[in-house]
Parts: C-alpha cells; structure tokens; sequence
C-alpha cells in the first residue's frame, strides 16, 4: 500500500514525498479514504500511531477541493480540538508541512499565551484552527471568533480533553457549530463516557480501532 493509492492529491503527495513518507500507517490507510468521501469518523488510537497525517491529509484536500472560498475574517473553516499546547503546536506544524504550496492558511491559539496575540491570528480567517477549547472559547466570547463556518470538526485526544476537566467546554463547542459538518473524533481509550460524547459529536461515523 503506498500514500498514492488512498486517493490523495499531487500536492500532498509530494508533501509526503520531501518528508521521505512513502508507506502509510495502519490508521492512515483505514481513516483516509472515507475521510476524503467525506464521513464521520471515530478513531481509537495512540500517539505515535500517525493519526495526526490521517486527518489532516484527507481534511486539507476537502478544503482545497471545494470551492475555491474566500476566507472570512474571524471565521475558519476547519477545527480541530487539542488537549495541550503542545499538541496544538504539533497538529499545526504537521498541517503547515503538508498543505505546503497548496494556499492553506493555519492558525494556532492556547492558552498561556496574550489573548491579543491569539485574536491576531484568527482576525484575517483561516483554513484551519488548531486550538485549546479553553482559549478557543475566549475567543468566541470576545466574538473575536466566529464558528459558524466550520465545515470539519476534528477533536484529537478526547480521553486526555475529558480528564484535563474540558467536558464543559466541548459540550458549548458542539453547541455552536454547524451541524451539517464533518466530524472526525479520536481517542486512545473508548469508556462509556467517551463514547457518549463521541456519539453527541459524530454522525454514523466509520469506526478504526488501531
Ligand atoms: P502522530 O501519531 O501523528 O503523532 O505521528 C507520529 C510520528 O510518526 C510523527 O513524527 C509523524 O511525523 C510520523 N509519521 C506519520 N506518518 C508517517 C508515515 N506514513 N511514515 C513515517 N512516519 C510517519
């Protein structure tokens, strides 16, 4: 199995190519194809296992492929939840890498740093927002941020959001998105809990457990 057979563009092929990426992961290879059809998906999985590139490939793709749209200013058009800065920062190095030469702007915004800075980056719109949900929601409370276009929601590390005390916050965030949207949710571990909230955010979603 190569990157090329799951249906990805040329520009992300040749992405994946200058970072030496030939071969994809077992999540890679389940969670892209029906991420590019455009389906729900909940994936259990680790760190490590290559899930951040099987989400952020396939979701870049639907959003260069879709009409060509202007950014809003305030708005983005892509969401995707992290529990830490650090992972924030990960996800949106990763999609910075992979949607290279393609006009895909990213942002990133946490906690700990100044809130103008944070309203700085989501003032001119933005393809993709990578957030904490607690900075997230000042944001949104400040009307700094709008949600209402967001067209893929992604939460990554549901299980450490739930037990970092974020229930609250991602309850609001299902709220106040659309809900014509494509939702992709992970987790390392699926309780009972999790999946209630995965249930709350998903719609028939395609499962992968790796
Ligand atoms: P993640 O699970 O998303 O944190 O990724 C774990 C590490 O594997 C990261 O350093 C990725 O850059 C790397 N990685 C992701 N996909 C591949 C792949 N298909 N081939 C080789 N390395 C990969």
């Amino acid at each position: 199995m190569k990157f090329a057979d799951l249906g990805l563009s040329l520009p992300l092929l040749a992405a994946l190519d200058a970072r030496d990426y030939d071969t994809p992961t077992p999540i890679q290879a389940q969670a892209i194809p029906p991420v590019l059809e455009g389906k729900d998906l909940l994936g259990i999985a680790q760190t490590g296992t290559g899930k951040t590139a099987a989400f952020v490939l396939p979701s870049i793709q639907r959003l260069v492929d879709s009409a060509p749209q202007r950014l809003v200013p305030g708005r983005a058009r892509m969401l995707v939840l992290a529990p830490t800065r650090e992972l924030a920062s990960q996800i949106a190095d990763s999609a910075r890498a992979y949607a290279q030469g393609q006009h895909v702007r990213v942002g990133v915004v946490f906690g700990g740093i100044p809130v103008p800075r944070s309203i700085r980056e989501v003032s001119r719109g933005l393809d993709i927002l990578v957030a904490t949900p607690g900075r997230l929601l000042d944001l949104v409370d400040q009307r700094a941020l709008d949600l209402s276009g967001v067209e893929i929601l992604v939460l990554d590390e549901a299980d450490q959001m739930l037990d970092l005390g974020f229930i609250h916050d991602l309850k609001r965030v299902v709220k106040i998105v659309p809900e014509k949207r494509q939702t992709l949710f992970f987790s390392a571990t699926m309780p009972r809990n999790i999946r209630q909230l995965a249930d709350r955010f998903c719609t028939r979603p395609v499962e992968i457990s790796v």
